[in-house]
């Protein structure tokens, strides 16, 4: 069997990992149009900040080392069109401006995103940049340390928006963070987490702008000076667009049925409406555990885990996408935080009712001195008040308690509720926690607040 994949980053990685895995003879053509293998966007902010020194490393796999497991690799070779019932792609060599055609028994496609830029005048300034791919990666490092930059504007309040204002930040320079939402990360945390991690970034100049619709990109000399919002004016030497991502799908309208924003449909065996082609990562949607529907969720972990399903599918072993929360985590200077599932900004776009408990507690035993390491956690639990079934959680510490976050995505896949959590078997060692974890509080804490509201 001859399977071409198309893109080369989570997604394509995980999809050929996974036939490799399961039936390493099928003939494996992997295709990229950019002139890098599996550069991973994730690891951006760690070689920015110099965690990561070689940004060539940001990767899974090389050709090479894919080229000796027997996977025909191409670089630089983008994949133009698509003829569905001849099963045959056209791919354009980039290196020397040929094309050519070729055969498929399958193909899958994990062609991602891109990130969006405003329709708003000024984008085609210089200094107008974005923050996705190992080109963006390699000039937002000179930005870093170049001394004619002071001034960044920041659009987007998201993750990536909030990573790209730390690297700046910390590189010395003064960061604008511009967004239409009324909080930064307001898609991820609630007002309570929100609220202290804003107090945190303007300690580390860091200045959110939000609330704010941007409407021009203004320059000199054809360079960006400043970003006018419609409600103020901020001087920029550099901006960075991460205010959200557009699937690169618009040359396969007439191949596959796309949804009204560009995604490619697909079943819960990730097949397209095309016979023999699936489709995965950022530019398809995933099954949402906490309420069943279909969502766009941009996450590595949902584009490696439809890659590994893929494989599965197109090898004959049918699998179903499992539903996923959408876990996340990022620290942002001092704190780590966690979500996952439904939190309270975010119940009215899923279409949920839900109820919510707020913990704060210490992450050991009183008696353990702070200079162990004893510290604040926040935590939020958030439910559905008639079922009781747990939708979502967040958590914030000085302390990495992230992975708690892990179990509760854990809880909402498995459908467990309150009483299942409330006493539910997490492990004590005063170095690391309280006999009661944190996540039985909360549960405990909203049985005891449905008791009494049942009771009024
Ligand atoms: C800065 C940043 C940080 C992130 N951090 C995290 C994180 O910490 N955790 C997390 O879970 N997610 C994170 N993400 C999201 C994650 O990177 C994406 O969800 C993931 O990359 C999606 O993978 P994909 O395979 O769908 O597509 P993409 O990563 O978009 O890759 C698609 C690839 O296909 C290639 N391609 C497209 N069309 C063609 C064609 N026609 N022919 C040939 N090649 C083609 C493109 O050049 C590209 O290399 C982050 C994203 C960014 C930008």
């Amino acid at each position: 069997m001859k399977v071409i994949v198309v893109g080369s980053s989570h997604g394509g990685y995980e999809t050929v990992r996974g036939i490799l895995a399961d039936q390493p003879d099928t003939e494996i053509q992997w295709y990229e149009k950019g002139d890098f293998l599996s550069f991973l966007s994730c690891g951006m902010q760690l070689y920015l900040e110099g965690v990561v020194k070689d940004v060539n490393t940001v990767r899974y796999a090389t050709p090479e080392g894919m080229r000796a497991q027997g996977v025909h690799v191409f670089t630089r070779q983008e994949i133009t069109s698509v003829d569905a019932a001849a099963h045959q792609v056209t791919v354009h060599d980039l290196a020397n401006d040929t094309t050519r055609q070729e055969s498929y028994d399958k193909l899958v496609l994990s062609v991602g995103a891109v990130p969006v830029s405003l329709p708003v005048p000024g984008t085609d300034l210089q200094n107008v940049y974005a923050m996705r791919g190992r080109d963006w990666a390699i000039k937002l490092k000179a930005k870093t340390v170049d001394p004619t930059v002071h001034n960044v504007v920041v659009i987007g309040a998201g993750y990536i928006g909030v990573e790209a204002a730390e690297v700046f930040a910390k590189a010395g320079k003064h960061v604008t963070l511009v967004d239409m939402i009324a909080r930064p990360l307001g898609v991820y945390l609630d007002a309570e987490f929100t609220d202290v991690l804003t107090d945190t970034m303007k300690a580390h100049n860091i200045y959110p702008a939000t609330g704010q619709m941007v409407k021009e990109f203004a320059g000199q000399d054809g360079r960006v000076t400043k970003v006018v919002t419609d409600q103020g004016t901020y001087p920029a030497d550099l901006v960075i667009q991460t205010a959200g991502i557009k699937a690169n799908t618009g040359w396969l309208k007439g191949v596959v049925d796309l949804d009204e924003k560009g995604l490619v449909k697909i079943n819960d065996h990730l097949e397209t409406s095309a016979p023999d082609i699936y489709a995965v990562g950022d530019a398809t949607k995933v099954p949402f555990a906490p309420t069943g529907d279909l969502e766009q969720i941009a996450l590595a972990t949902n584009a490696r885990r439809q890659g590994r399903i893929a494989a599965m599918n197109l090898l004959g072993k049918k699998t179903t996408m499992p539903a996923v929360s959408g876990s996340s985590a990022l620290s942002v200077f001092d704190y780590h935080f966690a979500s996952t599932g439904v939190k309270e900004g975010t119940a009215d776009k899923y279409g949920v009712k839900t109820a919510s408990v707020f913990v704060t507690d210490s992450t050991q035993p009183p008696f353990v001195p702070t200079e162990a390491g004893n510290t604040q956690v926040d935590f939020k639990l958030t439910y559905d008040p008639e079922s009781h079934r747990v939708l979502g959680a967040q958590i914030m510490s000085k302390r990495d308690v992230t992975a708690n976050i892990n179990a509760i995505s854990l809880a909402i896949q498995g459908k467990m509720t309150l009483e299942d959590l409330a006493y539910a078997d997490f492990f004590f060692q005063p170095g690391f926690d309280r006999p009661w974890n944190v996540m039985n509080v909360a549960a405990q804490k909203a049985l005891l607040a449905e008791k009494q509201a049942v009771r009024n």
